[in-house]
Parts: structure tokens; C-alpha cells; sequence
């Protein structure tokens, strides 16, 4: 193991404190989530990167006219390697999310706050850690003087929160000339807080609008309307009956089976003497990638027919998201041995390969063919008011990404 390298890695702590608390200061929202973008974080990554010695920083801009620039930027850089044919790319995404409800923070979501190890504010793990991980694992490269065995790539894309259209998917759709097949591919946007798990597999992932409609009414001559909140209940009840019809299991995922849930409740009548006359609601599907997700289509619309037959309503399923998984990256690939040997070198830990109830950005690489992990160690802490990241695990996780091109 090259330890003057994972020793440089250990030097720059108080660089990757700056840099956290520099992105942290950078809100990069998109126009989906009333934002206006990466621009102002890919500048400043860009300065970073060509202040600190890093070869040509290159920028993929993707036209957006919802933006004030006009476009979504995606970076990319590269450390050459000894074989200069084959690439370990770590992508990671600049954008956050919203920071929800700000009465929830104890501190300014944009200005970052150091408490021991711990670090707070929006992004710090979602996803400046892996972003900050990977610039020190390279910066340490190239202040150690070695060359890896292939060249050691970073992508940092937009638009993750939001569907990657101008992020990842904007990239393979115009850019694929990028990568080759036998490149290998890290995301480190998730992890378990003990690194144990190795992400190689998503369930597919379909969501359900369905919209009830009865006769609304006075509460008190529920004979004159048809209650749609009661049929609407009817056909909740109905949804876990699906897990039957789909109750193949898989090991490599936790939970091993496909889930379905009735999720959010769209409001009804405003008044407690009224008899509803409309109800809206959602489930939420997550289902074994072996499944067809037309079979799963299928199901619901016909529970919907056989619930309005039964309470005279009429119900309309309609589809919010879908998404048929990708095929899962091979247990025995090259970049999951890689992971699976760094982690065990930094973390001392036996990390195992699994699946996920989905939704990361390496679907759009697998689907392509590319062999790709998705992996870094996190506190669960996405999305949250007060998101807290550790500084240890983003030096960490920079060790493990340093030693995979050798
Ligand atoms: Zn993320």
C-alpha cells in the first residue's frame, strides 16, 4: 500500500475543511427547485482546480434557458495514469437540495459550522463529500509525485436532485465518446456510516397517482353523494395485497423483497361536514429488477377497476415516475474487487456488495454498459435539516478512492 500517499491524504485536512466550507457557501439549486444552478460552484471549482495544479479542468455545458448563464455546467478533469487507455472516473454531483423547512436549522444552511469532526450545512454530504474526497485524493496524487496505473478522472455534474437530464444523461448523450467500456466507475453519493455496503443494483422504482372521484355531498345525507375517501381507503388497503403477486426475493437487496406503499394524501374537503366527492393519493413502488414494470401497471389498474366497481367511483391511475432498473454491475467485476480490497485497507472492513430500493445516478451508466459501484460512507443524513458530514470519513473515503487506479 502506498503509504506516503495515504499519509499525504491525512496532511490535508484542514484544506478539505476550507474547501467543505467554501462549497457549503456556494448554494447550487436547480431552476426545478426555483434555483439558478452550478455556475457560481463550478467557477469557483474550476479556479480551485487550475490554483492547485490540476491539468486542463474542461466544462460540458448543457443549454438551459431556465437559468440566468443559459447552461448547466458539468466538469470533468483527469490525472494521466501509466496506461493511459483506461480511466477510474468519481463522479459526483454539485447541485443540493432546497434546504426545506428553515425553522428546522440550528445554523445558517450556507454557512458551514465545525464541531469536532462533524460538519454541518446543506450539501456536506449530499454530495461535497464525495466532491471534496475526490479533489484530495487527487491533489494528493499529484503532490505525491506518483503516477497511477490508469488515469484517475473526476466529473462533477449537475442536475442530480433533479433527474440528470443536464447533469450525467446530458454527459453519455453527447459527450459518450468520453468513456470507454472498460473505464471503471465510482459514485460515492451512497454509503452506509460503517462503508459496509457496496452498491451494485437498484430496484426499479414506479410511482401512482390515483385520483378517486365520487359525488360530493352535505355529511349529513350521505345518500345524495358517493363518499370518494371511503373508496379511496378501500383501494389503500388493497395496495400490500401487490407484494403477493410480486414476492420473489433477492438477497443482494435489504429489504430482499419489492416494496409498495401509499404514500402522500392530496387534502380533500376543507369542512368536516362535507362528503368528499374527490380524493387524490400516491404510491410508491420499488420492485425487484426482474419484474416488468408493465406487470406491476397492470396489477394496479386493475385494483382500481374492481375497487370503483365495488363502491360506484370512478378511479383514474395515473404514472408519476417510472423507472425499469438497470442491469445490476457483476458481484465479480473489476471495479467492485477494487472497492471491496480499498475498503478493507482503509477501513479494515469486510464491505459486501448490494442493492438498493434505487434512484442514483449510475443507473444511466449500467444502462449503458458501463460497470459502475456506487459507494462512500455516510451518516444517512441526505435531504435533512441540520445535514451533518465528518471531515474523517471525507479523508477516508479520499484514501479509498486514492488507491483504486493503482
Ligand atoms: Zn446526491
Amino acid at each position: 500500500m502506498p503509504t506516503q500517499l495515504l499519509s499525504k491524504i491525512d496532511e490535508l485536512k484542514d484544506e478539505a475543511i476550507q474547501l467543505h466550507s467554501k462549497l457549503v457557501s456556494i448554494p447550487a439549486i436547480g431552476p426545478d427547485n426555483n434555483g439558478d444552478g452550478e455556475k457560481a460552484k463550478a467557477d469557483f471549482l474550476t479556479e480551485y482546480l487550475n490554483e492547485n495544479g490540476f491539468g486542463e479542468v474542461k466544462s460540458y455545458n448543457a443549454p438551459d434557458d431556465r437559468v440566468e448563464c443559459g447552461y448547466r455546467p458539468n466538469l470533468v478533469t483527469m490525472i494521466p495514469g501509466q496506461d493511459r487507455s483506461r480511466t477510474l472516473w468519481v463522479i459526483s454531483h454539485m447541485d443540493v437540495v432546497p434546504v426545506g423547512d428553515l425553522s428546522l436549522w440550528t445554523t445558517d444552511p450556507f454557512e458551514m459550522k465545525l464541531d469536532g469532526d462533524a460538519i454541518y450545512g446543506r450539501g456536506v454530504e449530499d454530495n461535497h463529500q464525495g466532491l471534496v474526497s475526490s479533489i484530495i485524493a487527487a491533489k494528493a496524487l499529484l503532490k505525491s509525485g506518483m503516477t497511477p496505473g490508469i488515469n484517475l478522472g473526476l466529473i462533477f455534474v449537475a442536475d442530480e436532485e433533479t433527474g440528470s437530464e443536464y447533469g450525467l444523461e446530458y454527459m453519455l448523450k453527447e459527450h459518450e465518446n468520453l468513456f470507454k467500456k472498460k473505464d471503471l466507475f465510482l459514485v460515492p453519493d451512497f454509503g452506509e456510516p460503517n462503508s459496509g455496503i457496496v452498491e451494485i443494483a437498484e430496484k426499479s422504482t414506479i410511482w401512482f397517482k390515483v385520483t378517486v372521484e365520487g359525488k360530493q355531498c352535505h355529511a349529513s345525507t350521505p345518500e345524495q353523494g358517493i363518499n370518494s375517501l371511503v373508496a379511496a381507503a378501500a383501494m389503500i388497503v388493497e395496495v400490500p395485497e401487490l407484494k403477493h403477486h410480486f414476492d420473489e426475493e433477492d438477497k443482494l437487496f435489504s429489504p430482499p423483497f419489492s416494496t409498495f406503499e401509499p404514500t402522500k394524501k392530496e387534502a380533500n374537503v376543507e369542512n368536516v361536514n362535507t362528503l368528499p366527492g374527490k380524493d387524490v393519493f400516491y404510491i410508491d413502488c420499488r420492485v425487484l429488477p426482474n419484474y416488468d414494470l408493465s406487470e406491476v401497471k397492470e396489477q394496479v389498474k386493475g385494483m382500481g377497476l374492481y375497487v370503483a366497481e365495488e363502491y360506484g367511483v370512478k378511479i383514474t391511475v395515473d404514472i408519476e415516475n417510472e423507472s425499469q432498473a438497470a442491469p445490476p454491475t457483476s458481484v465479480d467485476s473489476e471495479i467492485v474487487e477494487k472497492v471491496l480490497f480499498a475498503v478493507k485497507e482503509v477501513y479494515n472492513v469486510d464491505a459486501k456488495p448490494g442493492g438498493i430500493g434505487g434512484g442514483t445516478v449510475a443507473a444511466h451508466l449500467r444502462e449503458r454498459g458501463y460497470e459502475t459501484v456506487v459507494w462512500s460512507t455516510l451518516l444517512h443524513q441526505a435531504h435533512q435539516p441540520n445535514e451533518k458530514g465528518s471531515i474523517k470519513n471525507t479523508l477516508n473515503d479520499a484514501k479509498v478512492m486514492a488507491l483504486l487506479p493503482f
